[in-house]
């Protein structure tokens, strides 16, 4: 009796087996139609993501023919990347404690809310200023400089973030105080780096009509190509070679920091400071950089100048050798041997772990203490040189957008 007992189990069991396949359990279709969606989510989320980008446009070309063997005869590339004057390691610490520090921080790196500025008048620019030399803030490292009659624009970024994608990434604080539309002809664009804070896609796009010519740094002229400027408007510099254009002189210097927009590899282009001398004028944009001593000789060799546009923002004891930090900045300035510190690369972005108005309030007392002539204009306020420089402390009743 137990023996069949036993038996019929066993083909009951070897039944229920054989059928399994043909009756699958519920949480076998719930994975299927998971797998099934995943199949339509996930080409659906990189078509966006990619279309996001400009279907890629976004992310720039890499040098090729003349231009590559141009790039590969400069004495500052090595084995397909651009190098730095000294050893330059990106960060002194660990990514966990980076990322310890992105997400645990309590810095207040935001201001309270959205900023809204008066904006500049277009019209301001209709008439060179009377004394040859006039510089407008937009943000970032955005700085509208006339100079002896000629209008230049530095690392011109208007885009709402700081990415490849239109929808992720960095936000700007305020909207550009000057709309893109609105921007007056110009002489010159220089380019510091292609970093997305530095090099905007569209920006350049909507600029290319009104520019005459674009300064940029070894590899970065692939980008602007790519993007449709005509390569007869783009001239391409290496550390120490200079240009003329409407009677302004503009020499692209060395800075120590690093490049890369993603897709192309990291290094492929150069980083570089530019000094832009006029007959009367002469400004120095130091783009991204660490603290070196090419400093002392650039101010040797091209200063004193009028006007230090100084990165002073995004700076971290975790990365200190490729941005500078206030004192660093004021440092460049006095190699530099300028007359007025303008601080740029600070207020319009979160790209650091620091406060973010941490910079300009450092910055400020270390010039009263040190007798440094610092201009601290709101985005958008124009001032010229010859008469008292802006020193409103707007950040610290940061006006809201409604
Ligand atoms: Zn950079
Ligand atoms: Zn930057």
């Amino acid at each position: 009796m137990t023996e069949q007992r036993a038996l019929s189990k066993v083909s009951a069991s070897l039944a229920k087996s054989q059928s399994a396949p043909s009756t699958p359990t519920a949480r076998f279709v719930l994975a299927r139609a998971l797998f099934r969606l995943l199949l339509l989510i996930v080409p659906l989320a990189l078509l966006l993501g990619w279309y996001s980008t400009s279907w890629g446009r976004a992310f720039g070309a890499s040098a090729s023919g003349a231009d590559l063997e141009r790039i590969q005869r400069s004495r500052h590339y090595s084995d397909g990347v651009f190098v730095n004057t000294l050893p330059t390691p990106m960060t002194t610490g660990s990514t966990w404690s980076m990322l310890w520090r992105w997400g645990f921080g309590t810095e207040a790196r935001h201001p309270p809310g959205r900023l809204e500025f008066p904006g500049v008048e277009p019209a301001t620019f209709a008439a060179s200023p009377a004394s040859g030399l006039r510089l407008t803030w937009l943000g970032h490292s955005t700085v509208l400089i006339e100079i002896d009659g000629q209008r230049v624009l530095t690392d011109p970024v208007f885009g709402q973030r700081t990415s490849p994608s239109r929808w992720l990434g960095p936000e700007r604080f305020f909207a550009p105080p000057l709309a893109l539309r609105d921007v007056p002809t110009l002489d010159a664009v220089v380019i510091s780096h292609d970093h997305y804070d530095h090099l905007d896609y569209e920006t350049i796009v909507a600029l290319a009509p009104v520019t005459q010519k674009f300064f940029v740094p070894l590899g970065v002229a692939a980008h602007l190509k790519a993007w449709g400027v005509d390569s007869a408007r783009v001239v391409e510099l290496d550390w120490w070679q200079s240009a003329l254009h409407a009677g302004l002189e503009f020499t692209a210097t060395p800075a120590r920091h690093f490049s890369g927009r993603g897709l192309t590899g990291g290094n492929r282009t150069q980083w570089a400071g530019w000094a832009i001398v006029g007959d009367q004028h002469r400004v120095f944009f130091t783009g991204d950089t660490g603290y070196f001593g090419e400093f002392a000789e650039i101010g040797e060799r091209l200063g004193p100048f009028d006007a230090s546009l100084v990165e002073a923002g995004a700076y971290d004891e975790l990365w200190p050798n490729i941005h500078l930090g206030p004192e660093n900045a004021l440092r460049v300035h006095k190699d530099l041997r300028a007359k007025v510190l303008m601080p740029v690369h600070w207020g319009t972005f979160n790209l650091a772990f620091h406060a973010w108005s941490e910079p300009i309030e450092r910055l400020r007392s270390l010039a009263l203490t040190e007798h440094v002539k610092l201009a601290q204009p709101s985005p958008g306020e124009s001032f010229e040189l010859s008469k008292s420089l802006p020193s409103s402390t707007w950040w610290k009743q940061p006006p809201a957008a409604d």
